[in-house]
């Protein structure tokens, strides 16, 4: 039998009921300034990261009731059972038809803010009209190295601590989940079966 993804939690950071709540709070709100906006019909694009911001990007689309486009971009930082990034990378070209538009990026989380840089960049070469980051998640570290990249929209700021769930993987599982989670050290570590 398969085991089940629950045996292998440490701790539930957030559950189903908070996110959520959290993201309604957030389409509300992106709503709101896209609406500033006074934009003409096609001219708004959400770009989400993949893999791991695709729920989290499903449900804040389904907040936003305006007359948007999607996109994506697929952008890989940890290969397979690495906990730390090993530098962003790009598995997929970025759309090439971001001239002219406001473009939401949304991606799962932001820890070194790598990716989002990355992103941020390669973007602005096409000369959008404006650009809006939004993250489920901003991991905050004890002693920041050098200023963090600030997203506009932030779900949840959570401690330095390696979470999956909710469409965040280790070695490519636990994406299903349907909270945000920290798994148990000694799978992480490789000390021994949890
Ligand atoms: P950054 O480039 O900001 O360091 O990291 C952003 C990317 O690294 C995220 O989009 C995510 O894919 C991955 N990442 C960062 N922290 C975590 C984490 O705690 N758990 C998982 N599963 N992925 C993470
Ligand atoms: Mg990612």
């Amino acid at each position: 039998m398969i085991r089940s993804m629950r045996d292998d939690i440490d701790t539930v950071l957030i559950d189903r009921a908070r996110l959520g709540a959290r993201i309604a709070d957030l389409g509300s709100e992106i709503t709101r300034d896209l609406q500033a906006l006074h934009p003409d019909p096609g001219q708004i694009v959400l770009l989400p990261v993949l893999t791991g911001a695709m729920f989290f990007a499903a449900d804040l689309i389904r907040e936003i009731p305006l007359k948007i486009r999607v996109e994506y971009v697929s952008v890989t930082s940890y290969p397979g059972t690495a906990t730390q990034s090993r530098g962003p990378r790009l598995r997929i070209p970025l759309p090439e038809n971001l001239g002219g538009k406001h473009v939401v990026i949304v991606d799962d989380i932001l820890d070194s803010g790598q990716t989002l840089s990355l992103l941020l960049d390669l973007i602005s070469r096409q000369a959008p009209a404006s650009i809006r980051v939004c993250v489920l998640l901003h991991k905050i570290k004890k002693q920041e190295t050098s200023p963090p990249l600030k997203a506009d929209y932030v779900g949840f700021e959570i401690p330095d601590a390696f979470v999956v769930g909710f469409g965040l993987d280790y070695d490519d599982y636990y994406r299903n989940l349907p909270e945000i989670v920290t798994l148990k050290r000694s799978l992480l570590d490789g000390s021994g079966s949890p």
